[in-house]
């Protein structure tokens, strides 16, 4: 599929400091937009379904999925999650540039379908720095948090596929790191000549 926005997948294990990360980006970037994902868990806290989520059943999930309404979809903590085409198919064919907030196994579908997507994987520095972050948000008893991190271990463990890595030890360096991304991808050659079609007219290009 050709189209003229940019889609950058971006994963990491939980209480890496991802969502914090992302939404400091979408602040701070009017151009990006965030894709809204399906998932059939429950709202957690102040999340709204339209806004953190759309929020729906397995039944409905599994219509979504026959009907070939999803990009990608994959199970993660027990849970479905999904990404819809109608989540970001309007936004890149319109050149936005496109958040997608997913895990591993979505970022690897989404870089097969969209070749030119970029994949960007947060790190932790220590395991031990993961769990006190778990911890310390106080979200999740003993028991989630074990299973968080046994994921976390999965999840890292497929690093090595994506195209940028930031390790998130300093916030506020983390999301430099994150902002220099985006703004690299936007100075790619393709990237310039579509936004910029009237420079490459006058220089005869
Ligand atoms: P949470 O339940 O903590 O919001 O998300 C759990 C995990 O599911 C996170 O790694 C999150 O990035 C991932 N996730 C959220 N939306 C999607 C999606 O649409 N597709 C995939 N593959 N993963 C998602």
């Amino acid at each position: 599929m050709d189209y003229p926005g940019n889609l950058f997948a971006i994963a990491a294990p939980s209480g890496a400091g991802k969502s914090s990360l992302v939404k400091a980006l979408l602040e701070r970037d009017s151009d990006l937009m965030l894709s809204i994902s399906h998932t059939t868990r429950a709202p957690r806290g102040q999340e709204l379904d339209g806004r953190e989520y759309h929020f729906i059943d397995p039944s409905t999930f599994r219509t979504m999925i026959a009907a070939e309404q999803f990009v990608e979809w994959a199970e993660v903590h027990g849970n479905l999650y999904g990404t819809s085409k109608a989540a970001i198919a309007d936004r890149i064919t319109l050149g936005h540039d496109v958040v997608l907030e997913i895990d591993w196994q979505g970022a690897l579908q989404i870089k097969r379908l969209f070749p030119n997507a970029v994949l960007i994987f947060i790190l932790p520095t220590s395991w031990d720095e993961l769990e006190k972050r778990l911890q310390r948000r106080g979200e999740d008893g003993d028991e989630v948090i074990a299973r968080r991190m046994a994921n976390a271990r999965e999840e890292v463990s497929q690093v090595r596929h994506f195209d940028f890595v930031i390790i998130n030890a300093l916030f506020d360096a983390a999301l430099a790191d994150l902002i220099a991304i985006v703004h690299a991808q936007r100075l790619r050659y393709a990237a310039v000549r579509r936004r910029r079609p009237a420079v490459f007219a006058a220089l005869d290009l």
